[in-house]
């Protein structure tokens, strides 16, 4: 259960004081969506994810891929008419995810073939953003 069964009201409130969003001025045009390198591999894209967390389906967000494969690229926030920077709500919420060690990664669960022949660099970027 994410996270130590606090109330959405709480998540919420801990969401916008770590992104610097008011998650509630998002009025669903999907410029951000448009915008987003990597929304074709998202689950959910950045203007569902909003609209879950407007809803109160928090955990479910949390709990999504998604988070993780935003890169941070600041695209969506620029699009926005509205002022929301979404790349800055999934960053506080990998950051909430990994306060709570929920994180993608776990080096025992990477196949060993597969740590020979990575780039070493991508490990250490990938550790950098999905470990604590
Ligand atoms: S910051 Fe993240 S969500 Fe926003 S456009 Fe870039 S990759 Fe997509
Ligand atoms: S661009 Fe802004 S207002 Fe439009 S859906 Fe994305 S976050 Fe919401």
């Amino acid at each position: 259960m994410l996270p130590n069964l606090r109330s959405n009201e709480e998540l919420l409130k801990e969401i916008e004081n770590l992104s610097g969003q008011r998650i509630i001025d998002c009025y669903q045009c999907g410029e951000c969506t448009a915008g987003c390198p990597v929304a074709f591999a998202m689950e959910p894209v950045p203007n569902q994810a909003i609209r879950l967390l407007q809803l109160g389906y928090i955990d479910e967000v949390l709990k999504s891929s998604g988070i993780w494969l935003c890169a941070s690229c600041n695209v969506c926030g620029e699009r926005c008419p509205r002022g929301v920077d979404y790349g800055k709500i999934a960053d506080a919420l990998r950051t909430i995810n990994l306060r709570n060690n929920n994180y993608p990664l776990v080096l025992e669960k990477i196949d060993k073939e597969f740590i020979n022949q990575a780039p070493q660099q991508a490990f250490i970027a990938a550790f950098r953003k999905l470990t604590t």
